[in-house]
C-alpha cells in the first residue's frame, strides 16, 4: 500500500476544532488536508438550531454551519478527505495516517480532532427522535423546552449538571436513573436535590421514546416508556423532552498506547498547550476537552492547534535549514 499524498498537516476530524484548525493552517500557507471520518462535520451535524455559535444573531442550522466553516478552509486551499482513519503511526516521520479505504496519507504534523461522541442507551425510539425532542446536550438544546417537562436520564455529574441548567427552561425537570444512589460528586447530587423543579424517578431504565409524527410530517417526542427495574412495573411518562446524560466517549480508539490519556481516555495536552506527548502532534475540541464541550470552545482551540503546529513546524524546518 503506497502512500498516496503527504501534507504539512493532516487534521483527523472536521468538527468546529478540525475545520477551524484546517482555516487556521491553510491560511498560514501550509498544505492542509482534512480526514473528515464517518460523520463529516461531527457532532452538529446531528442537532438542528445552534443559536449560541457567535456570529449568527438568528441562529443556524447545525449542518449548514458546519458547511459553511469547510467551505472558508477550502477557500485557502485546505483539502477535505472524505475517508475514517482507522491507523495512525506516530514512530514515524513524516506521520503517517491509514483510512478505512486503505490509503496513506502522511504528514509533517498532526492534528487530533477526532471529537467525542454522547453515549446513547440505544432503545427504541431514540434515534428517531433525536433532533426532534431528544438530545444530548442541554446546552444546546435546552433553549427550545420553555414552560415544557423534560427528562434527564443519567446519575453522574453531567446529569446533574444538565438537569440543573435545565431548570432556567422547563416547567419540571425529571431525572431518570437506574440505581438508587448517584455516580454524581456530592455537591452536585446536593444542589440538584435542593433545586424545587427536579423531580426523581430512581431504579428505574427507559425503555422506549414514544412520539407521534404531526400532520407536518415533522416528529415530535411525547414520552416515556419506564421500568422500574426492582419492581418490574411498566409505566408511561408523558415528556415534551429526554436529554441523554450517560457520559460522553472521546473517540480516541486509534490512538491507544501512542498518545497519553486521562483515566476516561481523554487526550491530555500540555496546559495552555495543545501540545500533546508526542512531539508533533497537537490536539483539539472535545477529544481533549471533556468540561466545556462546546462548538465555539473547540474551534477556539483548533485555531490553538493551527498556531502551535504552524510554530512548530516554522521551528524544526529553520533548525534544519540551520544544520544543512
Ligand atoms: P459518568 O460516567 O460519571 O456517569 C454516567 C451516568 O450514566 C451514571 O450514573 C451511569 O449509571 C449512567 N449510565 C451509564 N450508562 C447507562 C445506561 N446504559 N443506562 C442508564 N444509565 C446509564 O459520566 P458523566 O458524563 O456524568 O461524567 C464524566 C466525567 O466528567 C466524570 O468524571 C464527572 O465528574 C465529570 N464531569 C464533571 C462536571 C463538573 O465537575 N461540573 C460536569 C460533568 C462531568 P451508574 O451510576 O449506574 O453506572
Amino acid at each position: 500500500m503506497d502512500t498516496v499524498r503527504h501534507a504539512d498537516i493532516a487534521i483527523i476530524g472536521s468538527g468546529p476544532a478540525g475545520l477551524t484548525a484546517a482555516l487556521y493552517a491553510a491560511r498560514a500557507q501550509l498544505s492542509v488536508l482534512v480526514l473528515e471520518g464517518n460523520q463529516p462535520g461531527g457532532q452538529l451535524t446531528i442537532t438542528t438550531e445552534v443559536e449560541n455559535y457567535p456570529g449568527f444573531e438568528h441562529g443556524i442550522m447545525g449542518p449548514e454551519l458546519m458547511d459553511i466553516m469547510r467551505k472558508q478552509a477550502q477557500r485557502f486551499g485546505a483539502e477535505s478527505i472524505f475517508e475514517h482513519v482507522v491507523e495512525v503511526h506516530l514512530d514515524e516521520r513524516p506521520f503517517v495516517v491509514r483510512t478505512d479505504r486503505e490509503r496513506r496519507y502522511s504528514a509533517d504534523a498532526l492534528i487530533v480532532a477526532t471529537g467525542a461522541s454522547a453515549k446513547m442507551l440505544g432503545v427504541p425510539g431514540e434515534a428517531e427522535y433525536m433532533g426532534y425532542g431528544v438530545s444530548a446536550c442541554a446546552t444546546c438544546d435546552g433553549f427550545f423546552f420553555r414552560n415544557q417537562r423534560v427528562a434527564v436520564i443519567g446519575g453522574g455529574d453531567t446529569a446533574m449538571e444538565e438537569a440543573l441548567y435545565l431548570t432556567r427552561f422547563a416547567s419540571e425537570v425529571v431525572v431518570i436513573h437506574r440505581r438508587e444512589e448517584f455516580r454524581a460528586s456530592k455537591i452536585m447530587l446536593a444542589r440538584a436535590r435542593s433545586n424545587e423543579k427536579i423531580r426523581w424517578i430512581t431504579s428505574t431504565v427507559v425503555e422506549e421514546f414514544l412520539g407521534e409524527t404531526l400532520p407536518s410530517g415533522i416528529r415530535r417526542l411525547t414520552g416515556l416508556r419506564l421500568r422500574n427495574v426492582a419492581t418490574g412495573n411498566v409505566w408511561t411518562e408523558p415528556f415534551d423532552g429526554a436529554f441523554v446524560a450517560i457520559g460522553h466517549k472521546p473517540n480516541t480508539d486509534i490512538f491507544r498506547g501512542k498518545l497519553a490519556m486521562d483515566d476516561n481516555g481523554y487526550i491530555v495536552t500540555e496546559c495552555k498547550s495543545t501540545r500533546t506527548s508526542v512531539e508533533g502532534v497537537f490536539a483539539c475540541g472535545d477529544v481533549q476537552d471533556h468540561v466545556y464541550r462546546q462548538a465555539i470552545t473547540a474551534a477556539g482551540s483548533g485555531c490553538m492547534a493551527a498556531i502551535d503546529a504552524t510554530r512548530w513546524l516554522e521551528t524544526i524546518r529553520h533548525t534544519a535549514e540551520a544544520a544543512a
